[in-house]
């Protein structure tokens, strides 16, 4: 099974994609953590990617794709992926259909719902190097502007599902695996 969690940032998609993937048995991919490796290793792409990051800007579709794509194809290989932060945008997510094969497409969306109010909170909280007041809100009004468009997409295609996202870890891991129709224990 392949499954997309998207939200905002502070909406827990970084937690609930390792307790999902651990519980579904998918492997976890994160495409802030891949990118956060890179800067920390100093890689080309980690100096061409650490000043979006900075701002909380987009990294370019290319060089996501080129370090997204390899890593769903083969956790698709694997038996199915759990994939949190890509695509991020419409034209993120055809360019991925348009490089993958069917199989790696995704089964099933979760989004995560959170208030702003909420997520200001929190991330007030966590204290990365992109979470401070500038980076932070604008990283929410991309979310807003580039990514729920994406949501409606899948909307149209039937994969959504809406999620409360301000319910504690547990519970919201409860209620995406029902919606997702796995048992609980
Ligand atoms: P995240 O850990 O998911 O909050 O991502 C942290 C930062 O990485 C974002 O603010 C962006 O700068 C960058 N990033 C993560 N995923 C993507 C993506 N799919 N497309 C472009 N930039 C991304």
């Amino acid at each position: 099974m392949n499954v997309l969690l998207i939200g905002p940032p502070g909406s827990g998609k970084g937690t609930q994609g390792q307790v999902l993937a651990d519980r579904l048995l998918l492997r976890h991919i994160a495409a802030g953590d891949l990118l956060r490796a890179e800067v920390e290793a100093g890689s080309p792409i980690g100096r061409r990617v650490s000043g979006y990051l900075d701002v909380g800007e987009l990294v370019p579709d290319e060089v996501m794709l080129d370090l997204m794509t390899p890593e769903i194809e083969a956790a698709t290989a694997a038996g199915g992926y759990l994939l949190d932060g890509f695509p991020r945008t419409v034209a993120q997510a055809q360019a991925a259909q348009a490089r993958g094969d069917n199989r790696s497409a995704p089964h099933a969306v979760i989004v995560l719902e959170v208030p702003d109010e909420v997520l200001i909170a929190r991330i007030a909280e966590r204290g990365r190097a992109d979470d401070t007041e500038d980076v932070v809100r604008n990283r929410l009004q991309i979310y807003a502007e580039e990514t729920t468009p994406l949501l409606d997409l899948y909307r149209d295609h039937g994969l959504l599902h809406v999620i409360d996202g301000t319910m504690d870890v547990e519970a919201v891991s409860d209620a995406i695996l029902a919606e997702l129709d796995v048992p609980r224990a």
